[in-house]
């Protein structure tokens, strides 16, 4: 999500005559995205700043911006936290970036804007992607759900989806500039088309991404368990360039910590949905969101969590030790679990993820699978990398111009992250 914003701030930028640069020396303007999600993150941001105000004072002149989550949440605590900083917008109101730039350059002294809530008639963003063949297409903004552990609906607001037409218009004009893979984007997007007049679903997106030739792929990410509707895996089944890959956060795998997260279902649940989406797509890959050591978590109720990542057997994990955060209830909570005990609990849970990761890839040796090239390996420029439908990373030898085709590759090597294999064609 933030890699989005970043590219459409790069969009907004360039319309008043701003380009990148690769040599931070340079920089007229340098801008910092913030991430709230976790407390490493932010305190990243502070560490950066001191850094960025230094070349400041080496080379004044320059602006210092900072957005996204972090600075929707600080405000003008930023300014007098880190002094150096010029300009400190918010997630609502990216689209005044421009404006925000120009009013510090004229008056020279520090700009603070930040909206509580989206404007109602939102303008088009420009943007200006960093990749060229696979895009991200924001469908909805915001989350309605309240999670005892997220900042989320706190600094992104309340749900918005945009509508079919604009994000059909945008899924063409993709197509017909080269993109062959789009992933459809938001922090609840199995939530899309709710809020919307007559009411949709991420389904029908499906289903109009599915009609646009030049795209031959289409993901979702990211969404929740309880909103991942029938209709939806259906399209995901039906649409022939729908990729048959889920991620569905699930964040525990015991009934008691999942009701005090507030998530609204059961581990039962969650075993039910993915029978549905496995009795549909049998060779679905499913990958999910797991949290470690929330307040009040017990031994008992952390291998619970454990056991179900063998029980489920995911693709991948995304795991995380759970960090209290601003404005969540939980961050108030007694029974605050010591940080050795989650990182310990976060290790023990990552070597079974991987275990099963690893046994899921095994699975693949010797099977010849469609892959989008997306590069060269960064290791070794003699190599191509690019992924399968299901989001795996495959490695392969191959020249550069297959980068942005798609190849079949026979795999001969699997780790827990990664594929290796021969191109077949
Ligand atoms: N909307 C998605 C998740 C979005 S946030 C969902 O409902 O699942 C992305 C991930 O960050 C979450 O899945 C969660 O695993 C992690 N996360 C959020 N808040 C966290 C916190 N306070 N501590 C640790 N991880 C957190
Ligand atoms: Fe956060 Fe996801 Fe819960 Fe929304 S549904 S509050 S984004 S974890």
């Amino acid at each position: 999500m933030n890699k989005s914003d970043s590219e459409h701030m790069l969009g907004l930028l360039d319309e008043i005559g701003y380009k990148t640069t690769d040599d931070i020396q340079l920089a007229d303007l340098m801008i910092l995205n913030t991430c709230a999600i976790r407390a490493g993150a932010e305190e990243k941001i502070y560490s950066y700043l001191g850094r960025w105000r230094q070349l400041k004072e080496k080379y004044p002149g320059r602006l210092i911006a900072v957005g996204g989550c972090v600075a929707q949440d600080a405000g003008e605590s930023l300014i007098t936290r880190s002094p150096g900083v010029d300009i400190v917008f918010g997630t609502h109101n990216l689209h005044r970036l421009p404006d925000l730039v120009q009013q510090a350059k004229t008056t020279k002294a520090p700009v603070v804007e930040i909206f509580q809530e989206l404007p109602e008639d939102l303008p088009e963003v420009p943007v200006i992607r960093q990749n060229s063949i696979s895009a991200w297409v924001t469908i909805i903004y915001g989350c309605d759900y309240n999670c005892t552990y997220c900042i989320v609906p706190y600094v992104r607001g309340r749900e918005k989806s945009r509508t079919v037409t604009e994000i059909t218009k945008e899924m063409k004009e993709l197509g017909q500039a080269g993109y062959k893979e789009i992933t459809l984007l938001g922090q609840n997007v199995t939530a899309y088309g709710h809020d919307l007049n007559p009411a949709l679903h991420l389904g029908h997106l499906l289903e109009e991404a599915g009609k646009i030739e030049e795209i031959k792929r289409v993901r979702f990410l990211t969404g929740h368990p309880r909103d991942l509707k029938p209709e939806i895996i259906e399209a995901v089944a039906n649409v022939e360039n729908a990729c048959e890959y889920f991620h569905i956060p699930i964040q525990a795998g015991d009934n008691r910590t999942l009701r005090r997260m507030a998530r609204g279902y059961t581990v039962d649940f969650y075993k039910k949905l993915v029978e549905q989406i496995r009795n549909k797509i049998p060779d679905a890959v499913i990958t999910s969101d797991l949290i470690v050591g929330f307040p009040g978590e017990t031994e008992e109720e952390f291998l619970n969590t454990v056991n179900l990542v063998q029980d489920i057997c995911f693709d991948a994990v995304n795991t995380a030790a759970y960090s209290p955060r601003p404005h969540t209830p939980s961050a108030n909570w007694e029974e605050q679990i010591p940080e050795p005990e989650k990182y310990e609990r976060l290790r023990f849970l990552n070597t079974a993820v991987s275990e099963v990761s690893h046994r899921l890839n095994k699975r693949l040796l010797g099977k010849t699978i469609e892959v989008l090239v997306e590069g060269k390996s960064s290791r070794n420029p003699e190599r191509l990398t690019g992924r399968t439908r299901g989001n795996k990373i495959v490695n392969f030898e191959g020249k550069e111009d297959l980068i942005g085709e798609l190849v079949n590759v026979s795999i001969e090597s699997a780790n827990p992250w990664a594929l290796r294999g021969t191109l077949v064609n």
